[in-house]
């Protein structure tokens, strides 16, 4: 199928083509390490709910869903670490195995603070799977999640649930983001 590129898109990093691959991977080496499990696996609203809903329907093993929003303290793009729970579990955790699923992880701070939140709640076990990880030079992300889908460059990543402003969270492909787009505003 052809994809027709947004024009704020100025490059797609990853087709649907290539999501689909990224994905079956990843839903396959879930499906073994948890074979014998239950997992919960919680989406971080909202950017991680397209990857979610795919990487679901790949993994074999018995699993549940929960979801998690989470608003980093702080304005533009970079997130403090200082994270409010917006939206909790309905889950309780307690003895179960957790999986926490995200869109993208940039410090890593987001995710490093919701694993120490839920490790609290006395969880079997909990793992992060990261469908992008992006590459900073001078930054070493503060957790290193279990799966990660792929690694992007230092860009602005929007599409399969990634937003700027809310939008482009529909686009099929991951694409990077004209920065004149957030430039403007
Ligand atoms: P971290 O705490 O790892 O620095 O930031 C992670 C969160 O920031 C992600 O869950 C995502 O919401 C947002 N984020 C970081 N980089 C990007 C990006 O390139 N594009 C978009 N759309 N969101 C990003
Ligand atoms: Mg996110
Ligand atoms: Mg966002």
């Amino acid at each position: 199928m052809a994809t027709e590129m947004h024009p704020d898109v100025s490059e797609i990093l990853f087709s649907e083509e290539d999501i689909q691959g990224i994905v079956r991977r990843m839903g396959a080496q879930i499906s073994a390490d948890y074979a014998d499990k239950n997992p919960l696996v919680v989406a971080v609203l909202r950017g991680a709910v397209v990857f979610t809903a795919d990487l679901m329907r790949a993994i074999t093993c018995p699993m549940a869903i929960d979801f998690m929003a989470v608003s980093s303290y702080g304005e533009g793009f970079k997130s403090s670490g200082v994270v409010r729970i917006v939206k909790d579990l309905d889950t309780k955790i307690e003895g179960r195995d957790v999986i926490i699923v995200e869109d993208i992880l940039d410090s890593g701070l987001t995710l490093s603070y919701l694993v120490r939140l839920l490790e609290s709640r006395n969880p079997a076990s909990v793992e992060v799977a990261a469908f992008l990880v992006k590459d900073v030079a001078d930054n070493t992300p503060a957790i290193t999640p279990r799966y990660v889908g792929a690694h992007v460059p230092d860009e602005f990543i929007v599409g399969y649930g990634l937003d700027f402003a809310e939008r482009y969270r529909n686009l099929p492909y991951i694409g990077i983001l004209r920065p004149e787009v957030y430039k403007k505003k």
